[in-house]
């Protein structure tokens, strides 16, 4: 069952094109790896395949509808990269936080106890089950990232949408976290990274995309390093790709 598709899909700010004719279906259980240079429309298709932006042309359907119907957050759980300000000013705890996913489910009425298990079972899968009580303001970025994947899976999400989520993060605790992602994504959720990285795409995601405002390669990560999609898509880029990865 493919949980995303997108068909002839363009979007432009101010008459520019950021995303160009992408066609492109997400299957329900993929871990796709979304990657181009930089400025190349990754957040931008994130954001369309995740119903945040309407397409100028084309369409993006969701779980068989239209995409802009799942903006309630239930079904998509959408992890923003981490900037500063933004959720470090929270004045919110991390068991707070994560409640949040549950008050959909809830509906108008208070949380019951399958809502309160649901949140200690997020809690726990995600490894921060003894941060629960701790703001999320004192936690690292890699911590706090872990808090809206929670969110996400207290939401029941079927479908976590990431956009660089270890900028900033050490690389021991990246590795964890990739590591993290692996295991939801063997567990049965469906996943899209958008991820500078290169390395970490073919190491951890099973599907690759390689977006240069168009869509340069979509396929097996395994294919996708021995492809030539990744010199036609970073182009003068590629110098400095090859030199981030030896
Ligand atoms: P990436 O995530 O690959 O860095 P983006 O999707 O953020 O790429 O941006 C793609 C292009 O669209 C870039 O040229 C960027 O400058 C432009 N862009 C992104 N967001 C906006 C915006 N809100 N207004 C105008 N231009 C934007």
């Amino acid at each position: 069952m493919s949980v995303v598709e997108l068909a002839d899909v363009t979007y432009a700010y101010d008459g520019r094109p950021a995303v160009e004719d992408v066609s492109l279906t997400v299957e329900s259980g993929d871990f796709l790896g979304l990657v181009g240079p930089n400025g190349s429309g990754k957040t931008t298709l994130l954001e369309l395949l995740t119903g945040l932006l309407r397409p100028d042309a084309g369409t993006v359907t969701l779980f068989g509808e239209p995409a802009h119907r799942f903006s309630d957050g239930t079904r998509v759980g959408y992890v923003a990269q981490e900037t500063t300000g933004t959720a470090g000013g929270m004045p919110l705890t991390v068991r707070e936080v994560v409640t949040m996913g549950r008050y959909p489910h809830a509906g108008l009425g208070r949380l019951g106890r399958d809502d309160h298990e649901s949140i200690d079972e997020a809690l726990e899968t995600v490894g921060i089950a003894h941060l629960a009580s701790r703001r999320i303001s004192t936690l690292s970025g890699g911590q706090r990232q872990r808090v809206f994947i929670a969110r996400a899976l207290a939401a029941d999400a079927d479908l976590l949408a990431l956009d660089e989520p270890t900028v900033g993060v050490d690389a021991e605790s990246r590795e964890a976290f990739y590591e993290l992602l692996r295991e939801l994504n063997e567990s049965g959720l469906t996943i899209v990274l958008v991820e500078h990285d290169i390395g970490v795409v073919t190491a951890f995601a099973s599907t690759v995309a390689c977006l240069n405002r168009r869509l340069y390669f979509h396929g097996d990560a395994l294919e996708f390093t021995e492809s030539d999609a990744l010199r036609a898509a970073y182009g003068a880029n590629q110098r400095l790709l090859e030199h981030r990865h030896h």
